[in-house]
Parts: C-alpha cells; sequence; structure tokens
C-alpha cells in the first residue's frame, strides 16, 4: 500500500510519501509561504533530482493539488497515477482527551477537532485544512488522524490535573495533556530493541528535544508523565519559549508593563528560552558557538537549558523510582554532543557513566553511547514521526477494510 502523510502548518505543508511493503519513502517534501504569490514548493523524489518551484498557491487545496501533479510528474514523479495513494495519514496536533489513539477520519471526528481549537488555536486549525484539502483532491481516499496528545492518555489523574480549583477542568478542560507524543512512543520502542529488552519491563525517559522540547517517562510501554502540559509551553527551557515559570510572573508581568494577553504570550512563547537569555539566538548550534567563544550570555543560557533539562530527568527517574534508558531525540538531542555530556556529567549518581568517544561520532543510526558499565543505558535515537503517522494510517485502514 502507498500512502501519503501530511503535516499541516499555517502556511506550510510537509508530505512524505510512503510504500508500506517495505516501509520505504518515494518522495517527500514541503510547500512553504501558503496565502502567498511566491509559495516555494520544494519537492525531494528518492533517486531523483529535487526539484523547487516557486509559484502562486492560495490556499491547501492548491497546495496539495500541486504536490500531486509532482508526484506523478513524468520527470520528477515516482507515481503513474494519483490512485496508487491508497490513504492519507494527518499529523494533528491536540487530541483533547477524546483520543486516545489515532483514528479514521469522519465528520464526527472532524467537530471534535474542531471543538479542541480553544486548546490548540495554532495548530489544529490548519489540521483542518489539510484533511478538507486531502479529501478535496482524494475523495475517496481513507484519511487517518494522528495526534500528538493521544501517547500522553495513559498519565494518571494525580499526573495531569493541576492543582487548581477543579471546576476548570471540568468547564474548559484544563489539565496537562503533553505533545510529542508520536516522538517518545517511536524512540522508546526503538530503545527497547536497542538494549534487547522487553519494552514492559523498563524505565525509559525519552527527551525529545528540538526548537520544542519535552520529555517523557515511559514505563512499561506507556507514558507516565511528561513535561508538556496544557500547552507546548510547560516544562524545558526551549529555543523561544520559557518553559516552567512561577504562574505568577504572567499577572505581575502583564500588570507592570501593561501587557495584553496576547503580548505576554508572546513573549512567553516566541521571545523568551535561548533566545531571551541568550541575546542573540533560539539554535543551540549558535549557542555552543557562543559559549566556546567566551560569551557570557550564551554560557549562562546554556547552563541554565542543561540545569533545567538535567532536574527533570532527576525528576522523572524519582516518578518511576529508577531508569533503565536515557533516550535523546530530535534537533538538539540528536546532534549535539557536548548538551548530552554536560547533561550526563551530573548524573552519575544515577550510574550513568556516558563514553565521551561514542557520545561524540556522527551518525543516522540508533546508537548507545554509555559505556558497557553504566548502570543506565543512554541511546541517541533519530526520530522520526513521519514513520509512526504511516504506520498508524496503514493499521487502521487495514482495520476498517
Ligand atoms: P522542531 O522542534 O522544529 O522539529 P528540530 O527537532 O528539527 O526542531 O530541532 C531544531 C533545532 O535543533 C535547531 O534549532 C538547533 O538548535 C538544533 N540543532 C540542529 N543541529 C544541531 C547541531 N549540530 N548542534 C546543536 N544543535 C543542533
Amino acid at each position: 500500500m502507498k500512502l501519503l502523510v501530511i503535516n499541516a502548518g499555517s502556511s506550510s505543508l510537509k508530505y512524505q510519501l510512503y510504500d508500506m511493503t517495505d516501509e520505504s519513502v518515494l518522495a517527500k517534501g514541503l510547500v512553504e509561504r501558503i496565502g502567498m504569490d511566491s509559495s516555494i514548493l520544494t519537492h525531494k523524489p528518492t533517486g531523483k533530482e529535487d526539484v523547487t518551484e516557486v509559484s502562486e498557491i492560495l490556499e491547501h487545496t492548491t497546495a496539495i493539488r500541486k504536490v500531486l501533479d509532482k508526484l506523478v510528474d513524468p520527470e520528477c514523479g515516482v507515481l503513474q497515477s494519483v490512485d496508487e495513494i491508497q490513504a492519507v495519514g494527518h499529523r494533528v496536533v491536540h487530541g483533547g482527551e477524546a483520543f486516545k489513539g489515532s483514528a479514521l477520519v469522519t465528520g464526527d471526528v472532524k467537530s471534535e477537532i474542531r471543538r479542541l481549537f480553544d486548546l490548540a488555536p495554532l495548530h489544529n486549525p490548519p489540521a483542518i485544512l489539510g484533511i478538507t484539502a486531502a479529501e478535496k483532491n482524494m475523495p475517496n481516499v481513507p484519511q487517518v488522524v494522528v495526534f500528538d496528545t493521544a501517547f500522553h492518555q495513559t498519565m494518571e489523574e494525580k499526573v495531569y490535573l493541576y492543582p487548581i480549583p477543579k471546576v476548570l477542568y471540568k468547564k474548559h478542560h484544563i489539565r496537562r495533556y503533553g505533545m510529542h507524543g508520536t516522538s517518545h512512543d517511536y524512540v522508546s520502542k526503538v530503545a527497547a530493541e536497542v538494549v534487547e529488552r522487553p519494552l514492559e519491563e523498563l524505565k525509559i525517559i525519552t527527551c525529545h528535544i528540538g526548537n520544542g522540547a519535552s520529555l517523557t517517562a515511559v514505563q512499561g510501554g506507556v507514558s507516565v508523565d511528561t513535561s508538556m502540559g496544557l500547552t507546548p509551553l510547560e516544562g524545558l527551557m526551549m529555543g523561544t519559549r520559557s518553559g516552567d515559570v512561577d504562574p505568577a510572573v504572567v499577572t505581575f508581568v502583564m500588570n507592570k508593563e501593561e501587557l495584553s494577553i496576547s503580548e505576554v504570550n508572546s513573549m512567553l512563547n516566541k521571545h523568551s528560552g535561548l533566545l531571551a537569555i541568550s541575546g542573540s539566538s533560539s539554535d543551540m548550534r549558535d549557542i555552543t558557538d557562543g559559549m566556546e567563544a567566551g560569551e557570557p550570555n550564551a554560557t549562562l543560557a546554556f547552563e541554565m537549558y542543561e540545569y533545567r533539562l538535567r532536574k527533570y530527568i532527576g525528576s522523572y527517574a524519582a516518578a518511576m523510582n529508577g531508569v533503565d534508558v536515557i533516550v535523546f531525540t530530535a534537533g538538539v538531542g540528536e546532534n549535539s554532543a557536548v548538551v548530552r555530556e554536560k547533561v550526563c556529567e551530573n548524573l552519575t549518581y544515577l550510574g550513568v557513566e556516558l563514553d565521551p568517544e561514542l557520545n561524540k561520532v556522527r551518525s543516522g543510526d540508533p546508537r548507545r553511547i554509555s559505556t558497557p558499565n553504566s548502570k543506565v543505558d543512554v541511546l541517541v535515537i533519530p526520530t522520526n514521526e513521519e514513520l509512526v503517522i504511516a504506520r498508524d494510517t496503514f493499521r487502521i485502514v487495514q482495520e476498517n477494510k
């Protein structure tokens, strides 16, 4: 079965075409600047030259049509006909409490995703645009939705509730949901394969650290705690997001600086984190370069980032009464040897012993970076959220045949 995975943003759309007979990627690409007159389509067919095309793409339906045109193009295409695509899988950020797993798209499913707009105003509306656009272009093809939150629906009430008036949970569904679920799910499963032990008996801490960053405590294969909450703002210090702050900071700053709700939201989401402390960049590469050059603000930003990450690892070891495996993944986790080194330097109390040479190796494959004596296996596992979406889509379409 060939299927298309779509990750729609408000002005962008990423895609990957899979052949599920061997889970190979036949083509992938990205449409950027949707809604503008100079939209850019970058198409990367496997084994062929990449193609970049600039044109006017005013909405997602046209974007998907242009992608399908590329997939069947005699030069850069990989399909004879669009009819070869037998399913479409969509990434949806927020599934609230309604979705504990992936689902076949129906009218009710779309209504439920719309009801969740309030909880994910930046992310769920574009997902609906992507679904509608795919339905228009491929009316008879089954569509599946895969949620970032679903993996964390196994968290217990004592973990997901905030200690605030309970009526707010009942009325507005205010609770912790967590994000990056497909990634935490994927890397924890791969981790069990790497250490050659059953997932059911492992206590794993997965560190998904990219632009956005979250940690998950995975015990027996299920998420028991995760660092993001109602929104992706809670938890770790990130590129431009603050992560945990005293909630009183919000009202205090609003009062002192006369900020509106959207201004304070923007401050915490877009002007905080590494960017705010370094004063120059949200990118970990720039931060570590600055630190090596002896730049004090970059050094402080790095130290705060590492310290907060390490504290979370400690708290998840406490939550699970131990840890067998720590996984680093996503942009920073997969690429920054210095972040991994500094975090592990102060985890010796858990029995963590990093192999400095293995930590420096660059590779796209899952690998162990701890010594054979280490009590905790430390792994680097490249994440693959698209593959999780493809696998779930395949499974759900088979189940609903
Ligand atoms: P997103 O959350 O947008 O999916 P990614 O997982 O792609 O982000 O991570 C992007 C981040 O990864 C960049 O902002 C950068 O800080 C970091 N990164 C990428 N390569 C490196 C590297 N070689 N060293 C340190 N950090 C890196």
